[in-house]
């Protein structure tokens, strides 16, 4: 099963025989609802995490919910797209990067499916799906100038940096700085689902001396979503079951509490998560 997260420009996707659902989770309602339907052949699974009409900010976002909403749908691949700035020369606005790290500077997001009573550490040395990033990758450099790896820079928002951090951020060797690949990733890890981000270059931040105004931004963003339809198109039809990498026993050995200690309600809750290991 295949889930797509993106901002609300990609409702122009083609997905057909569709169907809205409308969800709970034991971590509150997600953005949205999720809008399950067929492109090229097989079931997706669209959610737009800023919701209908982009009405979410990205300190606002339920991801916990969102991706636990995913994973109770059978989600087992996860396609995130997301607009950033670049924090290099080469990486020009309207450029596609593929990332391969993060850096959170982010405050006070929840960023783990485990606490409350149940602790889990789970090894996130590596934050994206390998194998599903090559594929990406692939499809997205046949018609598109991609860049094959780097580090994106997950900030708070919802302003913008300032000059001071956006070249402090340059020289910690960050790539593109976005506000919403956490805790996206890591609690995709957690639900052992495979993740793998398209970032697609708004502007070039602030480092520059120019200053970014709202309206180059959206006028950016908007030509990005063509491109990041036709790289879904492309490459939803040539995804296969995952398999080829270990996200999906990322959690084995990472829950540290004793099976015994865990809250009979917490037991319900994760049973979805990890009910396999206990
Ligand atoms: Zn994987």
């Amino acid at each position: 099963m295949i889930g797509i997260l993106g901002g609300s420009g990609l409702y122009g996707l083609p997905i057909d025989e569709i169907k809205e659902i409308v969800m709970d989770t034991p971590f509150g309602p997600p953005s949205g609802p999720i809008i399950k339907g067929k492109l090229g052949g097989k079931t997706v699974h669209f959610l737009a995490r800023h919701g209908p009409g982009h009405t979410v900010s990205p300190s606002e976002i339920n991801y916990r919910a969102n991706i636990y909403a995913m994973k109770s749908l059978g989600v087992s691949q996860l396609l995130s797209f997301q607009a950033v700035g670049s924090l290099k020369e080469e990486l020009r606005p309207r450029d596609i990067v593929i990332p391969d790290q993060v850096i959170d500077r982010t405050r006070g997001r929840t960023s783990t499916f485990f606490q409350g009573g149940i602790v889990a550490h789970v090894g996130f040395a590596d934050p994206f799906c390998k194998h599903l990033s090559e594929i990406l990758f692939e499809a997205s450099a046949e018609d598109h100038r991609t860049h094959k790896g780097g580090t994106y820079l997950v900030m708070e928002g919802p302003a913008f940096s300032t000059r001071a951090e956006s070249h402090l951020y340059r020289s910690w060797g960050a790539d593109i700085i976005g506000m919403t690949c956490l805790p996206e990733a890591k609690l995709a890890r957690e639900a052992e689902i495979c993740y793998g981000a398209v970032s697609t270059v708004t502007d070039y931040d602030v480092w520059k001396e120019e200053d970014v105004s709202v309206e180059m931004i959206i006028s950016n963003i908007k030509a990005n979503e063509d491109a990041v339809i036709d790289i879904v198109m492309k490459v939803v039809p040539r995804l296969e079951a995952p398999g080829r990498c270990s996200c999906n026993s990322a959690m084995a050995g990472a829950v540290i509490t004793s099976t015994d200690s865990i809250p009979e309600d917490k037991r319900k809750d994760y049973e979805l998560l990890i009910g396999k290991y206990l």
